[in-house]
């Protein structure tokens, strides 16, 4: 091999050198594909409520159990505290005693989707269909013509709880939104993206054909309601209680001839989550407790009793605080946070949305954020140079691979995360997350290495022995 130069060498030293994971890991394929056979079951589960109910025996066969206020947690124990249904904190007890900090992760397990109108009921042209309100920021002309599936729950008037997951197994019917024929699609090709297929248009096809009584009106939507009646014991009326919405059907899976990405919907967030859940599992004996959050909401601004903006958190923090007789404040001002949340994945097809210095690359790494918001840095957390070299130095120190990047260009949109609402109780926070392409589209694209890297990233910081210095 020839000698290196002058130039060479000193630019190995002080320019700063971006490899693909993939490049600079040979091996790093084989345990990315192994962890991401558990991650893909793990993308079944397509709302809050699923990913909770789908934990809970796994936290149970970890030796989890329920928290509860005023025990005398050891070192190394684990628990998990659930609000609602909906969110979940998972807990391993540290060396120290909480007053010192702990490390926190928050991901959230809301994803974009459609969910159904308090009366949903409507028959028109012989067809029966669910009204929705989109939740999320979607394109909604991507939710049209593609395969989907119905999950919630529903109260009945006897006061059962009702859980519906219909139409995502190859025996099941699925659901549908139509689209235009292109033949009379003149004037809707005009219009602006954002308009092409407008909200009150995205209804659900539920069926077509009509019960058998001339007497009766509306006879296809009776026959729908006659079916879910048996089905599942509701009535119309119990509609009004429901929490039901439309996702994508497609299945978790593998993409690409090397097979090095995951083509699946809800990767933004899940993604993170289920990098922050298995760090979490994998954490014995640590030195700082650790509080793994999956958080709800987060798609809509992170309100409501399951949102993040909520004092579910905080109050937890308190009673762990209360058990050891300290005060919250010096739990909150010890602690540090990874905010988990995807980032936007270079895609060579939109190249004018990204500063190339600036941004992500899929197969580098999760992607720290330093910050987001949007117009000048409005409304987000902007992670301290003290808490950056904090997390980066325990990266550095358990070699893990990671980029730096903005979502996009300046002030061509942006966006917020839950950073702020973890970070307004003075606990330094910086997000991290997954490059995605097409987010918050039916189908999200991750790179099977990131993901995976997403992980050992948490566990450099679960596993750290380092005290907070600043
Ligand atoms: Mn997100
Ligand atoms: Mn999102």
């Amino acid at each position: 091999m020839d000698k290196k130069t002058k130039g060479q060498e000193l630019a190995e030293s002080i320019l700063t050198d971006r490899k693909s994971l993939p490049e600079g890991n040979p091996g790093i394929m084989k345990d990315a594909d192994a962890f991401c056979e558990g991650y893909k079951r793990f993308l079944a589960n397509k709302t809050e409520r699923e990913v909770v109910e789908y934990v809970l025996p796994i936290l149970a066969e970890k030796g989890y159990t329920e928290y509860s206020r005023g025990t005398k947690y050891k070192p190394g124990d684990k628990f998990y505290k659930v609000n609602r249904d909906k969110t979940i904190l998972m807990c391993t007890m540290g060396r120290r005693p909480v007053s010192e900090g702990v490390r926190v992760t928050v991901a959230h397990t809301d994803s974009p989707r459609l969910d159904f109108k308090p009366h949903p009921l409507f028959e028109d042209a012989s067809m029966a269909f669910f009204k929705t309100h989109y939740y999320g920021g979607i394109k909604k002309y991507q939710w049209t013509t593609i395969p989907l599936s119905i999950r919630g729950v529903v109260y009945t008037k006897d006061g059962r709880k009702v859980t519906i997951r219909i139409g995502e197994n190859d025996d099941e019917p699925a659901f549908l939104i139509t689209d235009l024929l292109p033949h009379l699609a003149q004037n809707q090709m005009k219009k602006g993206a954002s308009e092409v297929v407008e909200g009150e248009q995205l209804n659900l096809l539920i069926g077509s054909l009509p019960y058998d009584d001339e007497k009766v009106k509306e006879k296809v939507k009776l026959a729908i309601m006659s079916i879910l009646h048996e089905k599942y014991g509701i009535t119309e009326d119990d509609f009004e209680t429901a929490e039901l919405c439309a996702v994508p059907a497609f299945k978790p899976r593998d993409m690409g001839l090397d097979r090095s990405l995951v083509a699946a919907y809800g990767q933004d967030d899940s993604s993170c989550a289920y990098a922050e859940f298995m760090a979490e599992l994998d954490t014995v004996d640590p030195e700082y407790g650790t509080v793994t959050i999956f958080a709800d909401k987060e798609e809509t601004g992170s309100d409501g009793v399951t949102g993040m903006r909520s004092f579910f958190f905080r109050d937890f923090l308190e009673d762990l605080a209360q058990d050891e007789g300290c005060e919250v404040r010096d739990v909150l001002r010890n602690s540090v946070c990874l905010s988990c949340d995807v980032s936007a994945g270079f895609d060579p097809a939109y190249p004018e949305v990204m500063e190339r210095n600036n941004c992500c690359f899929m197969n580098c790494g999760p992607c720290l954020a330093k910050y987001d918001g949007s117009r000048g840095k409005y409304s987000t957390n902007d992670a301290s140079a003290e808490m950056m070299n904090y997390v980066i130095t325990q990266f550095r120190d358990a070699g893990v691979t990671w980029q730096i990047g903005e979502l996009g260009k300046i002030d061509l949109g942006g966006g917020g995360t839950i950073a702020s609402e973890i970070s307004v109780h003075s606990i330094d926070t910086v997000d991290i997350g997954v490059p995605v392409l097409s987010m918050h589209a039916p189908i999200e694209v991750t790179a099977k290495a990131d993901v995976y890297m997403l992980y050992k990233a948490i566990r450099a910081v679960y596993d750290s022995r380092k005290p907070k210095d600043f």
